[in-house]
């Protein structure tokens, strides 16, 4: 048995107003909360004005907070930006830093994502860094090396098992209700796992936990955390849903 804690996290990208953000967190509170001792971790990542909000709801369960991203930079003339301070002054201990999203949206550079995780792990928050393969790159054969060259640029100096989580999303199965078969992902995650090690020590790396995302849904879950390597999920369009969400949480 892994001593890896299973992740069930979701990242509510930019969705919802407050009414609807109150529901969905106050909805997995109340089950978390009914249930008691669990085997996996929670974390919800909704978008940062939002925070304080769903912290207030979240507030004696067991369920954790992350920010969707944070600036690399402690504070300053970055308009419309979060720095991690705040992200931990509102309640949050994890940052994902990296979504394909971001890189694709705002141009993020493994670089970029690298000094944002650098920039959680001191200010005591837990990166979860985000890489993986578009379609094209997979069609050409390109998948490990890829994700090598994402784990090598975006994962910075000093990360341990205690302040990273990884997190494999190819991309062309985010949002697409596709996904890689198990066996290519249980693959990758094999293929991450040594890639960081050559980074992070072999000891760290078997002890980090890397999830796996992209159309995670309650009728896959199952088959995808069963997977050796595959410590969790991060999920975007069925985190919000309490039932969706609950479902694949208990096939962790
Ligand atoms: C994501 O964006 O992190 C994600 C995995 O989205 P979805 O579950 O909707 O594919």
């Amino acid at each position: 048995m892994s001593a890896r804690r299973t992740l069930i996290a979701g990242n509510w990208k930019m969705n919802g107003l407050t009414a609807e953000a109150k529901a969905l967190a106050g909805g997995l509170a109340e089950k978390m909360n009914a249930v008691g001792d669990v085997d996996f971790e929670m974390l919800i990542c909704p978008p940062a004005i939002l925070i304080p909000v769903v912290a207030a709801v979240v507030q004696g369960s067991n369920i954790k907070l992350g920010g969707q991203d944070n600036h690399a930079n402690a504070a300053g003339a970055h308009t419309g930006d979060t720095s991690t301070a705040m992200l931990k002054d509102a309640g949050c201990t994890y940052a994902i830093v990296g979504h394909s999203e971001r890189r694709t949206d705002h141009g993020e550079t493994d670089q970029v994502v690298n000094d944002k995780a650098a920039a959680a792990h001191a200010n005591g928050l837990i990166a979860v860094i985000c890489i993986g393969e578009t379609e094209a790159q997979r069609d050409a054969g390109k998948t490990l090396d890829v994700n090598g060259r994402q784990i090598a640029g975006s994962v910075p100096d000093g990360s341990t098992a205690e302040n990273t989580v990884i997190a494999y999303e190819p991309v062309w199965a985010i949002g697409t209700g596709r996904t890689p078969t198990s066996q290519e992902v249980q693959d990758v995650h094999a293929f991450i796992r040594g890639e960081l090690a050559k980074k992070i020590g072999d000891n760290e790396a078997a002890k980090t936990r890397i999830l796996y995302g992209g159309s995670m849904n309650p009728k896959n879950a199952k088959e995808l955390l069963a997977l050796p390597d595959v410590d969790g999920g991060l999920i975007g369009g069925a985190s919000l849903k309490v039932d969706d969400f609950w479902t694949v949480a208990q096939n962790a």
